[in-house]
């Protein structure tokens, strides 16, 4: 890991750095695939074999109650998550179901008095690798 410290941004946040929630949290920032709670679970009980797919679906529900990780429900039938917070758009590809990141800036001026939490941008659609 470089220049981030999981454990002290864990405690700044207010969640208790337990070893399997920071290596959640480091799957995450190491893989942005936007994995779901199927894919980080296989991949870390290898190494934590104690390691609870609930476990891993309740570390992520804190993480996104805390800010720390976006939930994305593009697809109906997963669930996927995203350690990158930043307002970013996402395109699912039909095919091959990867998710991409875009940029995107919104402002949206008809909401200028409204309480913003999350800002989710969907496309889908075929990626250019699969064309
Ligand atoms: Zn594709
Ligand atoms: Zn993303």
């Amino acid at each position: 890991m470089k220049g981030i410290n999981i454990s002290e941004m864990l405690k700044e946040n207010d969640i208790k750095p337990s070893y399997q929630r920071l290596k959640i949290y480091e799957y995450l920032i190491n893989n942005r695939t936007h994995p779901t709670v199927d894919e980080i679970y296989k991949a870390l009980v290898v190494e934590i074999p104690t390691l609870s797919k609930t476990t891993v679906y309740n570390t992520l529900n804190l993480f996104v109650e805390k800010n720390i990780v976006l939930l994305i429900t593009i697809d109906e039938n997963e669930t996927r998550y995203d350690a990158d917070t930043s307002v970013h758009g996402h395109f699912r590809c039909r095919k091959c179901k990867k998710i991409y990141d875009f940029e995107i800036s919104v402002e949206c001026m008809d909401l200028k008095d409204f309480e913003v939490y999350t800002k989710n941008v969907y496309f889908d659609g075929i990626c250019n690798k699969c064309l």
